[in-house]
């Protein structure tokens, strides 16, 4: 018999689960607790339950996670990597990230990634699966105990496209969210997506208040669809015009992400056609200078290409900014720990 994961059912889930074991209903509020507000890896810790419960649900259930495998400090701004290992022989990489206003933690939604952009480490040998609710939190969890500070938001920018893991996403919102659990509020949620548009109006009518990323990374349709294959069944216009939804419908502000490569996406030209193409958006542009990823051929471009690639925006009123790195001298590059795990294997 397959054990039942606890920690990807839902509040409602979990009570009905207690209520099949015969138990009464605040049973099921006490195991939420224990699982996402005291985040106990094992039902031995669950002390209030008395012995044959605990034995009865150890028995029938799981409390499955994320086991660490390698961490990586930096030693400049305290940036720490985590390698996770998942149930089967799976590796994921998640990212703790310590600003002024908080920890924020970087996590993956799958074991690789099947939306092939051709500059990014994740997807090059495609997606292995999907990560449950359970998953995602643990990395959450397991860093916050690791790091011993409490963790004020999440970006869902590790290795994996959220939106094609769409149902056990969702679920993960709603449950760091829960006020019984991490209740950690939505406008500390990123997710960030390569732009699967069907996917996107489903999101928008969740009405959530987390902060929307789209990976844009070009300002047309014959630059995009070179470096990232999914545009090509969804192209610009329709992309813009379901962000303008979302926008208009959630009233929060789009963030578009753009990498930055030399002689690709990074002339004056390119900066002003973006610029001419986000003017009624509710939005803010972040760029980043590309990581160099060994396995690709793209270079960064330079710090004074960024510059005045972000002047020709900012000049036109599109809000943006770049990304300040951090971990540098830990290589915490998009999903490059993890290959080299999978290589030395
Ligand atoms: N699949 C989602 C989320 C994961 S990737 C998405 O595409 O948005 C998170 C961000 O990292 C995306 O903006 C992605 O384009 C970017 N990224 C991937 N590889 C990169 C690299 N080598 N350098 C800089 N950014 C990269």
């Amino acid at each position: 018999m397959t054990k039942i994961d606890l920690k990807s059912m839902d509040f409602e889930e979990l009570q009905l689960f207690m209520a099949e074991l015969n138990e009464p209903g605040f049973r099921g509020k006490q195991v939420f607790e224990w699982i996402h507000k005291k985040q106990v890896t094992s039902f031995d810790e669950m002390t209030n339950l008395s012995k044959s419960l605990r034995e009865k649900l150890q028995q029938n259930a799981t409390l499955g996670g994320v086991e660490m495998v390698r961490r990586l400090v930096s030693q400049m701004d305290g940036t720490r990597k985590y390698l996770f290992a998942l149930e089967n022989d799976s590796v994921i990489e998640s990212v703790l990230m310590k600003y002024e206003h908080g920890n924020t933690v970087c996590i993956s939604t799958q074991a690789g990634c099947r939306m092939g952009c051709r500059f990014c480490a994740s997807t090059i040998d495609g997606v292995e699966r999907n990560l449950s609710p359970g998953e995602m939190l643990s990395q959450v969890y397991e860093i916050q105990r690791d790091c011993g500070a409490h963790i004020h938001g999440v970006v869902l920018m590790g290795s994996g496209e959220p939106l094609d893991n769409y149902e056990n996403v969702v679920k993960f919102i709603r449950l760091i969210n829960h006020p019984e659990g991490q209740n950690m509020g939505q406008r500390h949620i990123t997710l960030s997506t390569c732009g699967l548009i069907e996917k996107m109006y489903l999101l928008e009518q969740e009405h959530f208040q987390i902060t929307l990323a789209v990976s844009l990374h070009a300002p047309n349709d014959e630059i995009r669809k070179k470096i990232m294959p999914v545009a090509r069944a969804n192209p610009m216009d329709r992309l813009l015009a379901a962000c303008f939804n979302y926008t208009e419908k959630t009233k929060r502000r789009i963030t578009f992400e753009y990498a930055m490569m030399q002689g690709v996406n990074d002339s004056d030209d390119c900066a002003r056609e973006l610029a001419g193409k986000l003017q009624n958006m509710l939005c803010h542009v972040n760029l980043i200078p590309i990581n160099d990823v060994k396995e690709r051929d793209y270079t960064k471009s330079t710090d004074e290409r960024v510059k005045r690639f972000a002047a020709i925006l900012q000049r036109s009123g599109v809000e943006t900014t770049i990304r300040r790195k951090l971990g540098s001298d830990i290589d915490a590059a998009c999903g490059q720990l993890r290959r080299s795990h999978l290589k030395s294997k």
